[in-house]
């Protein structure tokens, strides 16, 4: 499986977040809500109906789809991280190891040459 089709499917798994079109709070349902007790994992659309935005207090009409946010965008970030090092096959990183290992042996070996 190719890492572009891991993303795919990670994004569409993942549950859209909804945005306050008054004060611009995000729900994220992998966070859920500590100040009205919205346990995580808990969907917008799963909300109870006279849940209120925790911080201006607008009713759920007023909030708006964005799509996934938090999952997509983290696999993003971690495939982004470990690139250069991920993109070594282990035999260049043997080469790379044990090349400095051989340097360094040289280096040692020039010392003893100065006495
Ligand atoms: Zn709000």
């Amino acid at each position: 499986m190719s890492e572009a089709a891991k993303e795919k499917t990670l994004a569409e798994m993942a549950p859209p977040s909804y945005e306050c079109r008054s004060c611009g709070y995000i729900y994220a349902p992998s966070k859920g809500d500590s100040k009205t007790k919205i346990a995580a994992g808990t969907l917008f659309t799963d909300l109870p109906s006279n849940w209120r935005c925790p911080v201006c207090g607008t009713n759920k009409t007023a909030f708006t789809n964005i799509g996934a946010q938090d999952a997509p965008s983290g696999f993003e970030e971690n495939l982004e991280f470990g690139f250069g090092v991920n993109k070594l096959t282990p035999g260049q990183k043997n080469l790379l190891i044990f090349g400095a290992l051989a340097l360094g042996v040289l280096f040692f070996l020039s010392l003893y040459g100065l006495n």
